[in-house]
């Protein structure tokens, strides 16, 4: 479904004109602003979920902490509307098996978030809140001149490709008599979307890291011939390495979006430095290391009136930057968006016994490192086994030998005990499936 309704425009605009013009001059500020945001949430929202009534009135730290299993099991409280998860569940789950991108009951758009870490959850908007939403991410990720563009009836339409696992209600709610949204399902055969592509190239090219990376392939093999203006990573994690063969490729800086099931978290800015959507979320940070360098967010999202999203803890691991970003955006600035909680391997200390974190940005590092270069990897923690499959067009046995010697080197510049090392055979990913290249299964 797009915009239909003149109103409908009138009010994404709007959206879309506060949050550009929204700036802060100091952090004080914002923070300030947050205050005042949190407790008119509080007031007005939360205490129309019945989960929430009996603690109103108290202090914003003393509301429970929420997780994605959490809300699934106290699912009707946790919305304002009374909506029960068996009602919507088989709505959402037979709009996945059919792609039928559409799944809506009552207005409200339904849909189901990824669950790779095996936990699966539903989300539900209203129609105000996707358009909102949508007026916020425009706002946040366009550069100006994309603005002029959508703004003068003269020009061209705003032509943006995105790729993902499975469209929603959300993102159509771009497509407009200004901007041409073409939705790409990662369930199809990447080749025909290269056709299609080549047909409608797009200003915007929004994928997550691992298509994007295939799309730069092809664009250098010369099957793909597009000019994007803009190229945003979502949903995956984006490496170092597989960045820079996209920048390469297409000759520009790749820009991130990171937006989860529970909210748009951060966006790039103009200086190409990921910051937190600190205007419209509140996150606190639970640190995970005593430099506090890393944390898990725990957010609370302003701008959710049907499902309440409170201090609801994420997955992700963020590692702060060591300094503001001078692009003057005084909300936090992270380096990297790492992965998630099971992304971290752990490993006994030579001396103490005692278990370690190895961070997913070390080991992915290290992998990076190996020589002759990968073509991909995975690994798997089962305790002290690691599961290793690997692609390389080089000598296999080359590559095995020089992972076993970055691990080694690894883990004694940590003093942590070494690995066995498995080596499988390497299995074509699932389609459509999330790239995940480390995943510890227990330790
Ligand atoms: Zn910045």
């Amino acid at each position: 479904m797009s915009l239909h309704s003149f109103w409908d425009k009138l009010i994404l605009i709007g959206h879309f004109i506060r949050a550009r013009r929204r700036r802060f001059t100091n952090r004080q500020q914002l923070e300030n602003w947050q205050q005042k945001k949190r407790q008119n949430y509080l007031q007005r929202q939360v205490i129309k979920a019945s989960h929430y009534q009996n603690i109103s009135g108290k202090p914003f730290a003393d509301y429970p902490l929420m997780d994605k299993s959490q809300m699934m099991e106290n699912f009707t409280g946790c919305n304002t509307e009374n909506i029960a998860l068996d009602t919507v569940l088989p709505i959402a789950l037979a709009a996945e098996s059919s792609r039928d991108f559409n799944p809506q009951w009552r207005g409200f758009t339904l849909g189901l978030s990824s669950g790779t870490s095996g936990k699966r959850g539903v989300f539900l908007v209203s129609k105000q809140e996707r358009l909102r939403w949508a007026g916020i991410l425009l706002a946040k990720t366009l550069p100006n001149q994309f603005l002029w563009q959508i703004l003068k009836p003269w020009q061209p339409k705003l032509s943006i490709a995105f790729f993902l696992r499975a469209n929603s209600n959300l993102y159509n709610t771009l497509n407009s008599s200004r901007i041409d949204f073409r939705f790409y399902d990662l369930l199809q055969l990447l080749d025909q979307h290269i056709l299609h592509l080549n047909q409608f190239p797009p200003q915007v090219l929004v994928a997550p890291a691992s298509i994007l990376q295939a799309l730069a392939k092809a664009q250098k093999a010369g099957a793909l011939n597009i000019h994007p203006q803009r190229i945003i990573n979502v949903a995956e994690v984006l490496e170092a390495g597989v960045a820079r063969q996209i920048e390469q490729t297409f000759a520009q800086k790749v820009h991130q979006i990171y937006q989860a099931t529970e909210g748009f978290l951060a966006y790039t800015c103009e200086q190409g430095n990921l910051h937190l959507n600190e205007t419209y979320i509140h996150i606190e940070k639970n640190w995970l290391d005593a430099e506090q360098k890393r944390f898990q967010p725990i957010i609370t999202d302003f701008t959710r009136s049907t499902q309440i999203i409170l201090r609801y803890q994420l997955n992700d691991i963020l590692r702060v930057a060591d300094q503001p970003c001078n692009c003057g955006n005084v909300e936090t600035c992270i380096v990297a968006i790492e992965g998630r909680s099971d992304e971290i391997f752990w490993l006994p200390e030579k001396n103490s016994q005692e278990l370690k974190p190895i961070y997913p940005d070390s080991l992915r590092r290290c992998m990076m490192l190996v020589e002759p270069e990968l073509m991909e990897y995975n690994i798997i923690q089962r305790g002290l086994n690691w599961q290793v499959s690997i692609k390389s067009q080089a000598d296999i046995e080359i590559c095995k030998q020089s992972i076993e010697n970055n691990i080694t080197h690894l883990c004694e510049n940590f003093g942590l005990i070494k690995p066995q090392l498995t080596f499988n055979d390497w299995q074509p990913e699932i389609k459509g499936a999330k790239r995940r290249r480390l995943v510890c299964e227990n330790y």
